[in-house]
């Protein structure tokens, strides 16, 4: 895997705008994914790097802290599903220190989360 780090300039929270998950806030710590699964739905998407490269989204607890407290904010968020187009618990020690740094962000506002 060639892990490439960049900083996230969208919002880190998304809408899901299919099936069950619809509405629901959702993360992707990374754009592409390790693992390469041959169903994977997610290696279709236009945004889908090179089989190989996985963008890290570095900046992204402290977006993810900054998106949370902004006081504007005008939809609370209940629940975060994490790995709609990544996995955040791909084997890089960089990814899963992100991963986590991201979910203590939402542990400590008591806000439930799951992938
Ligand atoms: S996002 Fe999920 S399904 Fe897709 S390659 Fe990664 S682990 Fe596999």
């Amino acid at each position: 895997m060639n892990l490439i780090a960049t900083e996230r300039k969208s919002p880190v929270l998304s809408r899901a705008e299919f099936g069950c998950l619809r509405g629901a806030h959702t993360i992707n710590v990374t754009r592409g994914c390790e693992f390469d699964c041959v169903y994977c739905y997610a290696r279709g998407y236009p945004e889908a790097p090179a089989t190989g490269q996985v963008y890290l989204y570095r900046n992204l607890p402290k977006k993810l802290t900054a998106e949370l407290d902004n006081p504007r904010r005008r939809t609370p968020v209940g629940r975060v599903i994490f790995n709609t187009a990544s996995d955040s618990f791909q084997t890089h020690p960089d990814i899963l220190d992100i991963t986590y740094r991201a979910m203590r962000v939402l542990l400590e506002r008591r806000i439930k989360f799951h992938s």
